[in-house]
């Protein structure tokens, strides 16, 4: 993988932040920067084929619709769907957990029913179902960790009741870095005969994922993670799941017909897509694919678990310093949280930020998950495959620096 080519792509990269440094963005797991493919497929759009998509008689509008529905193919073909009409064009990952959490309740879930989650989730799998708490009464159950961020698949395996209804968790950890073993959590839930949602948005960008092969039941993931626009997202859902769900949101797009008596859903996927989608994010969004696609996805995980494996070990040649997460780097995806001393996170990101570095602080949406590490928070540094060695040196530089401050 040609990073330095890559590189090329990606304008702000070449940014210098407060006047004199050049910018070292380590802050990936939040959002990626986009490669100029993506910006310049967007602007055309605007500029060269924007009308609104679906039943226009004229031709921009059928142009739009071909390439928005174009988009949903580059996607199911991303993911290995088995038809495009499992692929659901949301906001991003929140809101594909949330038309899930909801629908699906709706659908099969009473007060006292059960959705196994796990400690290391983002608010967004915790929240979402707890909203159906207060609405329903149903139940979250949680998989405990390993004190090194593994999710227990002894104690998972004992959560299983004849209440259980589903089981919803991240297929990466965005604050330790955990790569779950999904098809095996996957596996066990079906021999109970409960479906799975796997949240993506920190696998996608990553490591190749084929939906059929880990046999999940539902899948998540953003468009901004993964080099794309801003506020589009995918559900991917199996037809069958999607076809007992009732919709998400009424209004335009997701209707047959519609009488003040009685109203006709559309047809999968258009159910779950009520009112005029981001014609011009799913565009962006298919670009992004494409690119990821183009340099390989067996290649940037490669290049990126090599990169995170460098930084462990550079960073562990700090003195007091904590890495959270997997010592094992080979379930130990490109996130980095650590903690020097007790030199507090904010401290830290600010002073690096000063040097020209670009990281997360905070309890990153995960506050459960903080309060079982018995933490506030972490510093946390997150790779894309436009990252280099150079810039894992110079965040080790700059902790060095930050750590003589105090
Ligand atoms: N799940 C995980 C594991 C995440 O890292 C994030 C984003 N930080 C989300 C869900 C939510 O994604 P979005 O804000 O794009 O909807």
């Amino acid at each position: 993988m040609n990073y330095e080519l890559i590189r090329k792509d990606f304008p702000i990269l070449t940014k210098t932040i407060y006047g004199k440094y050049p910018l070292v963005y380590l802050d990936n797991a939040a959002t990626t920067q986009k490669p100029r493919q993506v910006v310049e497929a967007m602007t055309e759009e605007y500029y060269n084929v924007n009308a609104n998509v679906h039943r226009g008689v004229h031709f921009l509008s059928q142009q739009a619709t071909e390439l928005h529905e174009g988009s949903r193919e580059t996607v199911r073909k991303f993911l290995n769907a088995r038809s495009a009409s499992e692929i659901v064009f949301t906001r991003g990952t929140t809101e594909s957990i949330n038309l899930v959490a909801q629908c699906f309740s709706d659908a099969f879930m009473k007060e006292g029913d059960e959705v196994i989650v796990s400690e290391m989730e983002h608010h967004s799998n915790i929240v979402s179902w707890q909203l159906q708490q207060q609405r329903k009464g149903i139940r979250l159950r949680v998989i405990p960790i390993t004190d090194d961020g593994q999710l227990r698949l002894d104690e998972y395996e004992k959560l299983f009741t004849d209440r259980t209804r589903i089981v919803s968790v991240t297929h990466v950890s965005n604050v330790l870095g955990t790569v779950n073993p999904v098809k095996e959590i996957i596996r066990i839930a079906h021999e109970h005969g409960i479906p799975v949602l796997i949240d993506g948005a920190q696998s996608t960008p990553h490591m190749k994922v084929d939906v059929q092969e880990l046999d999940c039941d539902f899948f998540a993931f953003s468009g901004h993670k993964i080099y794309g626009p801003t506020g589009i997202g995918v559900l991917y859902g199996k037809e069958e799941m999607l076809e007992k769900l009732p919709p998400y949101m009424g209004g335009g797009e997701m209707i047959k017909n519609v009488t003040f008596e009685r109203t006709t859903f559309n047809e999968l996927p258009f159910k779950f897509e009520a009112g005029t989608p981001d014609y011009v994010a799913s565009t962006g969004l298919a670009r992004a694919l494409d690119y990821v696609s183009s340099v390989g996805l067996d290649a940037i995980e490669a290049y990126e678990r090599d990169l995170t494996a460098y930084a462990i070990q550079r960073m562990g040649e700090i003195e007091d310093m904590k890495i959270f997460g997997p010592a094992d780097v080979s379930i130990h995806d490109a996130v980095i949280s650590f903690q020097v001393g007790n030199i507090h996170h904010l401290d830290m990101g600010t002073l690096l930020d000063r040097l020209g570095i670009a990281v997360r602080t905070g309890h990153h949406c995960a506050e459960p998950l903080m309060h079982r590490l018995g933490i506030e928070g972490t510093c946390r540094a997150s790779f894309a495959m436009y990252n280099t060695r150079e810039e894992v040196d110079a965040l080790v530089a700059a902790i060095k620096r930050v750590r003589q401050m105090f």
